[in-house]
């Protein structure tokens, strides 16, 4: 244990191995999650995406993804396809089309499940879901 100025704040503190002070590791842990939650949602997302919708330094985000801590796709892979129709999407699972086609498929069969209460089991929703291809 050793006397040292915080790499970020300048505060002194007592430390093992790290160059941040508690505070510091703390705030940098939360943006890290912000960054890592961004991330899940928004696989194809780079580096100027996150500082831009998370307000987070990209220093520290560059620092994050030269520990390994985080892991960015969008080098790799700009471009994601729509799990539906193959259509080239910038995030998420499937294009806007196929979203409205689904939330609407689903909407249909909470009605139809709704009106007819009883008469169809889920297996049998899930049935007819499986043998339509609208
Ligand atoms: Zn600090
Ligand atoms: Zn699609």
């Amino acid at each position: 244990m050793r006397m040292m100025n915080c790499e970020k704040c300048g505060k002194v503190f007592s430390s093992l191995s790290s160059r941040l002070c508690e505070e510091c590791r703390e705030e940098e842990e939360k943006m890290l999650k912000r960054a890592k939650e961004e991330l899940y949602r928004n696989p194809g997302l780079g580096m100027m995406d996150l500082v831009q919708r998370l307000d987070i330094p990209l220093e520290t985000l560059e620092k994050f993804v030269r520990e390994g801590r985080l892991v960015l796709r969008s080098k790799e892979r700009l471009a994601l396809a729509c799990e539906m129709c193959g259509r080239e999407i910038t995030g998420g699972k499937r294009c806007a089309a196929c979203e409205a086609k689904v939330r609407r498929m689903a909407r249909e069969l909470y009605r139809e499940a709704k009106t007819r209460e009883g008469m169809y089991s889920l297996q049998t929703i899930k049935a007819r879901r499986e043998g339509s291809h609208e």
